[in-house]
């Protein structure tokens, strides 16, 4: 993700417009103890980014824009292919049972089933909890009675955005999306991958 990272000098000149605003250059050059040239290249930066506002003969107002102004952009074009992860993949004959002791070793929260390599199902740990309570027959009954299966999959593809997934997940009411690449499956999108995403976004702002 291509970033303009303020500098702390910078960030100093924001905080300072934002209590003190209007601020003429003089005043701000003082508060930081520097001279008016040392800081003509930040105040420069700062309005053409529209973060300040610079007004002849009044000073410098705080636009309310502080975020970094690249990552709007960059977070709506972001693709699949970014944040994607890798799957845990067992086959429909692996029991309810086993599939809730590789959901804990793996610690992930849903399973894909694949078949010869194509993926045929997804079990969730809601359809674990639900099979586990039917499962009379312990340590026997396979994953394939309970698994949502083909074609009632939502799948993306690589080139989807990180935005359209979310949007998959919301509107579905659902935890991941398995990643396409014509037949076969190279990744999985979580709401969890997607607030980690969020996360790293604004841990620089
Ligand atoms: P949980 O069941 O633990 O709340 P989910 O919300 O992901 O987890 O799953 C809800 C239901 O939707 C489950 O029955 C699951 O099998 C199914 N499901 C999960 N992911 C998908 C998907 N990508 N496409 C279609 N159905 C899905």
């Amino acid at each position: 993700m291509s970033q303009i990272k303020l500098s702390a000098r910078q960030l100093a000149i924001i905080e300072f417009v934002k209590e003190h605003e209007p601020a003429t250059g003089d005043q701000i050059a003082r508060s930081l103890e520097l001279t008016r040239a040392t800081i003509r290249a930040d105040l420069s930066i700062l309005t053409m980014t529209g973060i300040l506002d610079a007004r002849p003969k009044v000073g410098y107002f705080y636009s309310g824009l502080d975020l970094n102004p690249t990552i709007y952009e960059d977070i709506r074009q972001l693709q699949v292919e970014a944040i994607m992860t890798t799957p845990v993949f067992v086959t429909k004959e692996t029991s309810i049972h086993d599939a809730i002791v590789t959901l804990f070793l793996e610690d992930t929260g849903s399973l894909y089933v694949v078949e010869s390599s194509v993926l045929i199902g997804i079990v969730s740990r809601k359809d674990l909890l639900k099979g586990a309570l039917a499962d009379t027959d312990k340590k026997a009954t396979p994953i394939a009675t309970i698994m949502t299966r083909m074609p009632n999959i939502l799948t993306v593809t690589k080139n989807d955005t990180a935005l359209y997934a979310a949007q998959q997940l919301v509107i579905h009411q659902i935890d991941s999306l398995p990643v396409m690449d014509a037949e076969k499956t190279i990744g999985k999108v979580s709401k969890t991958r997607l607030a980690q995403l969020f996360v790293d976004t604004f841990k620089n702002e």
